[in-house]
């Protein structure tokens, strides 16, 4: 009725690990498709990069935003926007996070620019408030535009109880768009904050992979209680504890969601400490 464009798809396709059974995914660009595909049970995706979907897929609907919805209007709002600070006009929750974030720093506005590197979609991170020490995502917003099954409403950040990687937000709430709120600061300085942030991304593996595995119980690196374990660089099927850092499982191609959780199990085993996961898991 809305036009949405519906296919059944290999989630594998949509996650950054590459694994994932097939889903009904709704691909939905405006407000009209995107409260059509709430309608009945569904989950929403952002850049599937904190996520293992199971080999066998997921039944609810997959929303996909995409369009418009994955536009980001950069525009300073003339009457929101002076000397020192600019509020952008929306950016759709479907936007990727780093082209929005190498943008932002060509354009001379800071506030981000501690998140490069997550390879997440707007909506996915302000979802989480994913972030690093050098930035997180409610640092920089303005307004959120939270779509529910009820309706469409628009919020600021002090209206929600976000904290560390915690937006407030609810399962189910869409961040359909939001609008950002920015400092003017020189390209240049941007930019090397940008790389400041990125340095401490070196030892990460450059493969297939939904990020950290684990939280850092009690402070303590998850990843050295792994590597201590004697874990690193343990293969099952086609996933690897990953040799540069233990709180890495990649895909070495062809892997399956068993073997993953299989992995995260022998983990749990073998660290003496009780650890909590930092993926999702689907379903
Ligand atoms: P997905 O993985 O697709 O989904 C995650 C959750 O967000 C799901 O519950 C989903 O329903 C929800 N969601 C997605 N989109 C929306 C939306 N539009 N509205 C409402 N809910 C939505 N995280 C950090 O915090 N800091 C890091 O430094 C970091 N580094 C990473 C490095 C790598 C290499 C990888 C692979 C991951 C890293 N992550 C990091 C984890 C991940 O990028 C974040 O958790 C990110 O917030 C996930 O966003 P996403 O769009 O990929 O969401």
């Amino acid at each position: 009725r809305s036009g949405a464009r519906v296919e059944r798809l290999p989630l594998a396709r949509f996650t950054t690990l590459g694994v994932g059974g097939e889903a009904e995914v709704w691909f939905v660009g405006n407000h009209e498709q995107l409260a059509e595909a709430l309608e009945a049970p569904y989950r929403v995706l952002g850049g599937g990069s904190n996520l293992v979907v199971a080999d066998e897929g997921v039944p609810e609907r997959v929303i996909r935003l995409t369009g418009p919805l994955a536009e980001a209007d950069l525009t300073p709002d003339p009457d929101l926007s002076d000397a020192e600070t600019v509020v952008t006009g929306w950016v759709g929750g479907g936007v990727p996070l780093p082209g929005l974030i190498r943008k932002l720093q060509k354009l001379g506005l800071s506030n981000l620019e501690g998140t490069v590197g997550i390879p997440a979609q707007v909506g996915g991170a302000v979802w989480m408030n994913a972030g690093t020490r050098y930035g997180e995502m409610f640092g920089g917003l303005h307004t959120l535009e939270i779509v529910t099954p009820g309706g469409t409403r628009q919020v600021t950040p002090d209206e929600l109880d976000w904290g560390y990687r915690r937006s407030g937000l609810s399962r189910g709430h869409v961040v359909s768009r939001v609008r950002l709120k920015l400092r003017r600061s020189a390209p240049e300085e941007v930019r090397a904050r940008m790389d400041f942030a990125d340095q401490a991304r070196k030892g990460q593996p450059k493969m297939k992979t939904p990020g950290c595995a684990f939280k850092n119980p009690g402070g303590v690196p998850a990843g050295r209680l792994i590597d201590e374990a004697g874990l690193k660089g343990t293969r099952i099927g086609g996933a690897l504890i990953a040799p540069e850092h233990g709180n890495f499982i990649v895909n070495l191609g062809g892997a399956s969601s068993r073997d993953v959780h299989a992995l995260l199990d022998l983990i749990r085993e073998r660290v003496g400490v009780p650890l909590e996961l930092e993926y999702e898991l689907w379903p």
